[in-house]
C-alpha cells in the first residue's frame, strides 16, 4: 500500500508537500515530490512523512507526490535507499508514482529493483522508445506484459496521466477545476484543494490530462471482472475516502451493524461497554453499540507520541515499544464486560496483549469483535504480508485464535456481512481464503501454499521460474 499523487496546474512545492500529507497513513516509510526541470526531473525524498521532504519555493506546472510502504517486506531504513526505494521515479522522459505490486516482474527482468515502480518506469520510457513517444500505445504494450495490481499517476511532455491495471485494485482518483486536474489514490486531497471530486479512473484505463485543460480518456484494458481490494473499506482508507462511490466512514458503520448480527447469534450476555481500538474500527464499534443497545466508551486510548522511532527499531525495540502503543482509562475498566473491537486480526499478537492489559486492569469479561472475516491466504498484490505463515488464521481455527488471544469470546464478520456492507460484488477476497483475481498470483498461491514464503524477498516469484 503506498499513496500516489499527480497535480496538473501551478501549485507551490510547499502546497504539494501538504496534500501528500492527507496520504501519510498510506505509507509511513518515506516519501518523495518530483517535478520537470530543465531537460530533465527533481526530486525531493525524505524517510518518514511528508513532513520530512525539503523543497525549493516554487511552483511547477506539474508534480507528484508519492508515499511508501514496503509491499514485499523490505523496510527502508537508510537515505542511502530511498532513491533506490522511494517513489515517485523518472526515466528518460517519462515520471510515474505507483501503489500496488507486480507479481511477475521477475518473468520480465533479471535486475534487481528496489521497487517496482521503479521498474514500471523504465519498462514504459521503453515503449516509449518503440512507439515512437505514443504514450497510449506504449501503456497499452506495459498493460499486456504486466500481472498484479498498479495505479499510477505520471508525468509525460508536461502532461498528467493517470491508469489503474484491468482489475481495479486499488484506488485512484480525479477531480478538476479550471485548468487544475488533480489524481490521487484518496479523495480526502481534492477538499483541501477546493477541487471536487469527479470519479474513480476506471479499472483498466487511462486518462491523460493536458495543460490547457483538456482530457483523454483511452480504455486500455476491456477486462469486465474488477476486484477492488476490499481492505481498503476496512483498514487501509481514511473514513473520509470515498472509493468506488462509497464512503469508506458508511462502510465501515455498516461493517459494525452487521457485527451486532453476528454477536446477536452468538447468545452472548450483553456487554457493559463496546469499546473501539483506535483508529479504524470507531465507525463500526459506534454501530455495533447502537445496534446492541449499550454504550461506546473509548477506554482504550493511541499513544500518538511513538512515531518514526516505532518503525526504525530492531524487532525486539518494536517488540518492546509495543507495549507502550496503548494507553487505558483505568477507572471504566474494573469490573466490567467489554466488547473491544478492531478491523482485523493479522497474527493476533496485538489482540493478546490488549485482552492481557484488560483483565490486568480487572475486566470482568472480554469479548473481542473484528471487522472482517479471518484472513488466512497472504496477499501478493502490495500488502506487506507475503507469508500465509504470518497470519494467524491461516493455520488455527477460530476457537484456537480465541484461546491464544485469551478472550472469553471471539466475533468475527462473517462473509455476507462484509460483501453487504461495502456493497460492491466485484471485490478482491483472496486473503480471506477466496481465489486469487489474476493468473500470476494464482500460480504463486498453489506453487508454494503451506511452505511459507520468505517475506522480504522476491524469492517465490524467481523459484517458481
Ligand atoms: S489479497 Fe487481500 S489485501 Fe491483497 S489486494 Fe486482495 S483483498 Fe486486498
Amino acid at each position: 500500500m503506498c499513496g500516489v499523487l499527480g497535480i496538473l496546474g501551478k501549485c507551490p512545492l510547499v502546497r504539494a508537500k501538504r496534500l501528500l500529507l492527507l496520504l501519510a497513513h498510506r505509507g509511513q516509510d518515506a516519501a518523495g515530490l518530483l517535478w520537470p526541470t530543465d531537460g530533465g526531473f527533481t526530486t525531493a525524498k525524505a524517510l518518514g512523512s511528508p513532513q520530512r521532504v525539503v523543497v525549493p519555493d516554487e511552483a511547477p506546472e506539474v508534480v507528484l507526490g508519492s508515499t511508501r510502504y514496503p509491499t514485499y517486506g523490505r523496510r527502508i531504513t537508510s537515505e542511502d535507499d530511498l532513491d533506490q526505494c522511494a517513489g515517485p521515479f523518472a526515466s528518460g522522459r517519462i515520471a510515474i508514482s505507483h501503489n500496488g505490486n507486480i507479481t511477475n516482474l521477475r518473468r520480465l527482468t533479471d535486475r534487481e529493483y528496489g521497487s517496482d515502480s521503479q521498474f514500471i518506469a523504465e519498462r514504459l520510457d521503453m515503449h516509449l522508445s518503440e512507439t515512437g513517444d505514443d504514450l497510449v500505445e506504449a501503456v497499452r504494450r506495459l498493460e499486456d506484459e504486466l500481472d498484479g495490481a498498479y495505479s499510477i499517476a505520471g508525468i509525460h511532455r508536461g502532461r498528467l496521466f493517470a491508469m489503474r491495471d484491468p482489475r481495479g485494485f486499488k484506488p485512484l482518483v480525479f477531480g478538476r477545476k479550471d485548468n487544475t486536474a488533480i489524481v490521487a489514490s484518496e479523495s480526502t486531497v481534492f477538499d483541501m484543494q477546493g477541487v471536487s471530486l469527479e470519479r474513480d479512473i476506471y479499472p483498466g484505463e487511462l486518462i491523460i490530462f493536458s495543460p490547457d485543460g483538456g482530457m483523454e480518456s483511452h480504455s486500455i484494458s476491456q477486462d469486465l471482472t474488477h476486484s477492488h481490494c476490499f481492505f481498503e473499506y476496512v483498514y487501509f482508507a481514511q473514513p473520509s475516502a470515498r472509493i468506488e462511490n462509497q464512503l469508506v466512514y458508511d462502510v465501515r458503520f455498516r461493517l459494525g451493524r452487521a457485527l451486532a448480527l453476528c454477536f446477536k447469534k452468538m447468545d452472548l450476555e450483553m456487554p457493559d461497554y463496546v469499546v473501539p481500538i483506535p483508529d479504524t474500527s470507531r465507525p463500526a464499534a459506534q454501530a455495533l453499540a447502537e445496534e446492541l443497545g449499550v454504550p461506546m466508551r473509548e477506554i482504550i486510548l493511541k499513544n500518538r507520541y511513538l512515531g518514526r522511532t516505532f518503525i526504525l527499531q530492531s524487532q525486539h525495540e518494536r517488540n518492546d515499544l509495543a507495549k507502550w502503543k496503548y494507553l487505558y482509562l483505568d477507572d471504566k475498566i474494573r469490573g466490567k464486560t467489554l466488547l473491544i473491537v478492531d478491523d482485523s486480526i493479522v497474527r493476533g499478537t496485538t489482540a493478546r496483549r490488549i485482552v492481557d492489559d484488560l483483565r490486568q486492569r480487572g475486566a470482568s469479561k472480554v469479548y473481542f469483535a473484528a471487522t472482517c472475516p479471518p484472513q488466512t491466504d497472504p496477499c501478493y498484490y502490495g500488502i506487506d504480508i507475503s507469508t500465509g505463515s504470518e497470519l494467524i488464521a491461516s493455520n488455527t481455527d477460530v476457537p484456537g485464535i480465541e484461546t491464544f488471544i485469551g478472550a472469553d469470546a471471539l466475533i468475527y464478520q462473517d462473509m455476507d456481512g462484509l460483501i453487504n456492507a461495502i456493497g460492491l460484488r466485484d471485490l478482491c477476497l483472496a486473503c480471506l481464503g477466496q481465489e486469487y483475481p489474476t493468473e500470476y498470483a494464482r500460480r504463486i498461491h498453489h506453487h508454494f501454499k503451506g511452505r511459507g514464503l520468505k517475506p522480504g524477498t522476491r524469492d517465490y516469484e524467481r523459484e517458481l521460474d
